[in-house]
């Protein structure tokens, strides 16, 4: 029905074909370099991983974050503002989350910046104490709504979702609107999820999952996990929600343009989402064209610790971000710019 916007299609599908074969004999290959890449991080000197991370995470400190955002928000962008502290050990801990989350949503207000907050529910004490990482959730997002402000679930790995989908459906039934969540395309059940969401009326970010989680929960192939990705997409927007697609597949990003086309949704009813130094040019030219983009931007002290984590939970990350750091080093890398699509 629509002609598919060609700026953002770099790939046409017997490319994406093609490249899924290469992919396939190239997997192992890449599987092997990029978990040799994990395992030798903890050897990689501080100050390098700093440099390295730089890129990725806005620094230690609440200030880092809210200069970050600025500048993002001069550029065009939205911001999402996420703070290190995941898998808490004491009820102390998630307290002292809570309270950063407050002081996050205060200082945004105060600086007139515009970001909402992204929460992991381990960091307000979900393995600890299902009834105080309710109530911790519960105090941000009232606080959030009293800021006009708006708290997004983060999802964690499986072990984590059912509690995750309760906590935000017991919220949104409590009255609490300004509350997203978020749905990852690798998991099997996803699309059940969808459906049984889909009277609340979610306001979802989807994702495809970062966690490597066992074949029985999740897909391992690439193309499959696309295509519970463009599944769950359609499924959500035809049950009108407000999606998040936080994606940096130029692919999906096609099919996402493509589908919200179809919907004819105006541009304030869908938004692109990426995370901070990752694919800059693809954002560029989503906001040159028009589209609302939020940036994840991910700040705190433990950042080291994060990253480490991070990157060892899942190599494939390290080697994405190996392939951009030596791509920056060569002639020309880093300066690459798209070209108007106008
Ligand atoms: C805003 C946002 C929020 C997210 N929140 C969650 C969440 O709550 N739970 C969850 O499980 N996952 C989350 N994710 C991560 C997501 O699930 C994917 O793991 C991640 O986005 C990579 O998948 P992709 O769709 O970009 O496609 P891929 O095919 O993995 O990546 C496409 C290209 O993007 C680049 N790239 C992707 N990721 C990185 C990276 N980390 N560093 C450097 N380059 C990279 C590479 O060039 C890669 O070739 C989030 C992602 C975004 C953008």
């Amino acid at each position: 029905m629509s002609s598919r916007p060609a700026q953002l299609r770099y790939r046409g599908e017997a490319d994406c074909r093609r490249s899924a074969c290469r992919r396939a004999t190239r997997a192992l290959d890449v599987a092997l370099l990029d978990s040799t890449i994990a395992r030798l991080l903890p050897s990689v000197p501080r100050p390098l991983v700093e440099r390295i991370s730089r890129r990725y995470i806005a620094g230690p400190t609440l200030a880092d974050a809210c200069r970050t955002v600025a500048r993002l928000n001069a550029e065009g962008r939205e911001a999402t503002v996420d703070v290190l502290g995941e898998e808490v050990r004491s009820v102390e801990e998630a307290l002292a989350i809570e309270a950063e989350y407050r002081r996050v949503l205060e200082t945004i207000e105060a600086e007139g910046l515009s970001s909402n907050v992204s929460v992991k529910l381990t960091a307000l004490g979900l393995k600890l104490d299902f009834a105080r990482c309710r109530a911790g959730l519960e105090a941000v997002v009232s606080d959030a709504a009293a800021r006009s402000n708006f708290v997004r679930i983060d999802m964690e790995d499986s072990s984590a979702t059912d509690e995750t989908l309760e906590l935000y459906s017991e919220l949104r039934g409590a009255g609490h609107e300004n509350l997203g969540v978020v749905l990852q395309a690798s998991l099997r059940r996803t699309v059940a999820d969808v459906r049984a969401l889909a009277p609340l009326r979610p306001n979802v970010r989807l994702t495809k999952g970062i966690y490597v989680e066992p074949p029985a929960v999740a897909f391992g192939e690439f193309e499959a996990v696309r295509a519970n990705f463009v599944k769950a997409l359609e499924e959500l927007l035809a049950a009108g929600c407000y999606v998040g697609i936080a994606t940096h597949d130029e692919w999906l990003i096609g099919e996402g343009l493509r589908l919200v086309q179809e919907h004819g949704l105006e541009r304030d009813r869908y938004e692109f989402q990426m995370l901070l130094g990752v694919r800059e040019e693809l954002g560029e030219t989503l906001v040159r064209d028009g589209h609302r983009l939020r940036i994840y931007v991910p700040f705190g002290e433990h950042w080291y610790e994060y990253s480490l984590r991070r990157l060892q939970e899942n190599p494939r990350v390290g080697g994405y971000i190996a392939a951009d750091t030596v791509s920056r080093m060569l002639p020309g890398g880093g300066s690459r710019r798209p070209s108007s699509s106008r």
